[in-house]
């Protein structure tokens, strides 16, 4: 890193917030990617922490200025890479805009800083007695972090995901200009929406300092079912019909049995389901018990009539808690074992072909590849163990999976993102036209290419 950048750079933030020790800066270098796909970061580093959206923009101005790459750092929780600095510049990290500035029950929105965590946004809207419904499953996020990536989550059949709570932005364009979009207005329709092209950028288009939130009232009670099938198909046929129903679950999950008892043993814990190989975990909220009851009954009277083996509700909050612990443990059980993990949209009424299909290039490479996840939103997440990155079987393997989600309709990524693992892919699931038009919008707004090249945009 060149000398006088350094000084600049110290100029602006202070000497305290500028860090070149190789040592301390190695946490910022990597994201929760899976070893063997994750980018290499450059060595040529330098780590930046301002303390507010006028450092932000005298920072892009420089780097913009000097053509120097500037890569936008959340919690690092990221799954593709994406805020991994594969080239020399500078990481400029949101952390130090950690606040959460106003909680509005009247209008029911919550405004906090690009640093602020998930988890102290939750705490404050808990307090105000509100709901944020968006819940990917790591808190350490940061909320300029979910808005980039627009994050998904388990809640996402009843909540929708990240997209749909982002009213208003403040943003910090790769040029230095500090731009405000939207606001606490659920209407609006003045010109071309920005705020919506933000959403997903992954870091591309701008440096997002300040987000306001759509917020919702609290559910007043929730049950969570184990619905239990012989075989995948009739599992997967179920869940239009639950749908159909008028019941909208919070969560709709899809596990197999020899999968989930490996995170139960694990855990030391019994999958309480005794009978049936494929499973549905419905989690119901409502408004009171009553309301509960009545949902519930209303999924179980139509699973009966598709072949349910078993059916198991969880009587109280550990009952609830353990079922959600076991599933949510899956991943981290897994993840030793695995060289890379997919994020596949399918239209949901295939997911059952889907996995047939999986399970078909698993025998053809001699090897078993772990699917699970959201039933209710269509996204499974296939597992590549680490024995095709051993064997060098593993973009084979990977090719074969994204083509045959694609030849049912689906895309490459459903919520982890393309970052900078899945460029290559784009093609598949989108047209030439439209790489081209997202190529330009990335040049109109970063015309020297130096926010996060080499980032969501092939
Ligand atoms: C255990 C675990 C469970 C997860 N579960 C889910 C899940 O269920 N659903 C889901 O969707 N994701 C999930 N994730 C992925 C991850 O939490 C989300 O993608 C999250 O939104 C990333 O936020 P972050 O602040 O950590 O971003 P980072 O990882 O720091 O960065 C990710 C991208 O966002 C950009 N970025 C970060 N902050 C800003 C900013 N202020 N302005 C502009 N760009 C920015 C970065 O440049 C990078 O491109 C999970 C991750 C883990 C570790």
């Amino acid at each position: 890193m060149k000398n006088e950048l350094l000084v600049q750079l110290r100029r602006i933030v202070g000497d305290d917030w500028v860090v070149s020790d190789p040592d301390i800066m190695q946490s910022y270098l990597v994201d929760v990617t899976a070893l063997p796909v994750r980018p290499v970061p450059s060595s040529d580093v330098v780590v930046v922490k301002p303390a507010d959206t006028r450092e932000i923009s005298t920072i892009l101005k420089l780097a913009n200025e000097l053509k120097v790459p500037v890569v936008p750092r959340g919690g690092g929780t990221g799954c593709v890479g994406a805020s991994v600095p594969t080239l020399g510049g500078i990481v400029l990290s949101l952390e130090r805009l950690d606040r959460i500035l106003e909680v509005d029950r009247d209008n029911l929105m919550v405004v906090g800083e690009g640093g602020a965590t998930l988890e102290n946004l939750l705490k404050a809207v808990e307090a105000a007695d509100l709901l944020f419904p968006p819940h990917p499953g790591d808190e350490g996020a940061q909320l300029g972090g979910l808005v980039a990536c627009n994050a998904g989550g388990t809640r996402a059949v009843k909540y929708g995901v990240v997209r749909q709570y982002v009213k208003g932005l403040e943003v910090v364009l790769p040029t230095g200009e500090i731009v405000t979009m939207g606001g606490k207005l659920l209407k609006n329709n003045t010109g071309l929406d920005l705020m919506h092209l933000m959403i997903d950028s992954e870091g591309a288009l701008g440096i997002i300092t300040k987000v306001t939130f759509r917020l919702y009232p609290r559910f007043g009670a929730t049950a969570t079912i184990i619905i239990s099938f012989d075989d995948r198909h009739a599992a997967i046929r179920a869940v239009p019909r639950i749908l159909q129903t008028g019941v909208i679950p919070l969560a709709l999950e899809y596990v197999e049995r020899d999968v989930i008892e490996i995170s139960a043993n694990h855990l030391g814990k019994r999958w309480p389901a005794a009978k049936g190989n494929a499973h549905l975990i419905a989690i119901i909220t409502g408004s009171n018990e009553d309301d509960i009851y009545q949902q519930t009954g209303d999924v179980m009277k139509v699973c009966e009539s598709l072949g349910v083996v078993d059916t198991v509700m969880a009587e109280n909050r550990e009952e609830q808690a353990d079922i959600l612990k076991i599933r949510s443990e899956l991943y981290p059980v897994l993840k030793p074992q695995v060289s890379d993990v997919l994020d596949m949209a399918i239209p949901p009424a295939q997911i059952a072909v889907f996995l047939d299909m999986v399970d078909e290039i698993a025998r053809k490479y001699d090897t078993r590849i772990i699917t699970y996840g959201h039933a209710g939103d269509g996204n499974l997440h296939p597992h590549l163990p680490m024995e095709l990155h051993e064997r060098g079987q593993l973009e084979a393997v990977k090719h074969e999976v994204y083509n045959a989600a694609a030849s049912l309709g689906g895309v490459i990524t459903a919520e982890h993102g393309v970052g900078k693992i899945r460029l290559k892919e784009v093609p598949l699931c989108t047209d030439q036209k439209s790489i081209e038009l997202m190529r330009g919008i990335k040049k109109i707004f970063d015309p020297n290419d130096i926010l996060n090249p080499g980032t969501a945009i092939p």
